[in-house]
């Protein structure tokens, strides 16, 4: 095999949103979603990276923040007819303070926004049987309620709430470094509708099964559980990475976001997922990168660095 090598990632390889569509893979079918643009401050997203390496790599704006988005995922199981929502952005609760802070974009006509993304997939907001929730900081959740005529009400009527039992008692009981990722008007409602809940209750060791072919494996750095949607064909893997990897960018391992709460446990867990990765060759599905839809990893000369890019059209499987 011929040995990889390191590309470009100032090359930007995502598609055009108007191009997302179906894509098969195995018995599912998974379309992005895409649910707006964000900024933020580029020294919280690489942690103890100076500003001379990472702005090299993603340069910031007058306010420092670097350009990012939120793109969800969903997944059509052909097997038990259950379509799973992964994530669903930020949603529209914020006030014009907030808004400005984190500069919120959602394209000329709202077409990056989740209701007309979710439109542009053929899906309406009732025929979403699951969400699963990687966490529920603001960036990830938010799309869950919206405030229709002064109420906060659930977007999804149909929808069961998944998320790690670990990431539940820490969005309820956040310690003060985390709070301000949990936003009440986020968390409260997801609480309030404990009948649309389901805890799921797995150690790191072990992925959680949602059906055949769809697992979550669950990390514990960023946040208390988090969960990576994995999707298996044949031998193929495809996981949606969340924040374990919120960028291109964030592949050295040392470039850990200083968001993270227990930045040495993610040091443990992306040694592990990479070397996993790179020998089985795992698609990862970039939620937070606004220019690479979805990646390749490979170690070279004891450094781990992207081989290989693609919009998730090209994966079919
Ligand atoms: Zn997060």
């Amino acid at each position: 095999m011929e040995s990889p090598r390191p590309i470009d990632l100032s090359v930007p390889t995502a598609g055009a949103i108007q191009d997302h569509r179906w894509v098969r893979m195995g018995s599912f079918e998974l379309h992005w979603v895409e649910s707006g643009d964000i900024w933020l401050d580029g020294g919280a997203m690489f942690g103890v990276v100076p500003k001379t390496l990472w702005s090299r790599q993603l340069p910031s704006d007058e306010k420092n923040r670097i350009p990012m988005t939120m793109r969800c995922l969903l997944i059509r199981s052909h097997a038990t007819g259950k379509l799973y929502l992964v994530d669903n952005g930020a949603g529209n609760k914020f006030n014009e303070k907030l808004s400005d802070i984190y500069g919120f974009e959602y394209g000329p006509e709202g077409e990056k926004s989740l209701q007309a993304s979710l439109a542009r997939a053929g899906v309406a907001p009732e025929d979403i049987t699951d969400i699963i929730f990687t966490h529920l900081h603001f960036d990830h959740c938010g799309g869950t309620t919206d405030w229709i005529d002064e109420e906060l009400t659930h977007v999804f009527p149909k929808a069961r709430y998944h998320i790690h039992a670990d990431h539940f008692r820490t969005a309820t009981e956040p310690n003060p470094r985390e709070q301000a990722s949990f936003i009440p008007d986020n968390i409260e409602p997801i609480v309030a509708a404990k009948d649309r809940l389901s805890l799921v209750e797995t150690d790191a060791s072990l992925p959680f099964e949602y059906e055949p072919g769809l697992e979550a494996l669950v990390m514990n750095g960023h946040t208390l559980g988090q969960q990576l949607p994995m999707i298996s064909c044949g031998d193929q893997r495809f996981v949606f990475v969340a924040d374990l990897l919120p960028t291109a960018q964030h592949v050295p391992l040392v470039w850990v976001m200083g968001y993270d709460m227990f930045p040495t446990q993610t040091l443990k867990e992306k040694e592990e997922f990479l070397t996993q990765a790179a020998k089985e060759q795992w698609w990862l599905l970039m939620e937070h990168d606004r220019n690479h839809e979805c990646l390749r990893i490979g170690n070279i000369d004891g450094r781990w660095k992207v081989i290989e890019t693609a919009t998730l059209a090209q994966l079919e499987c």
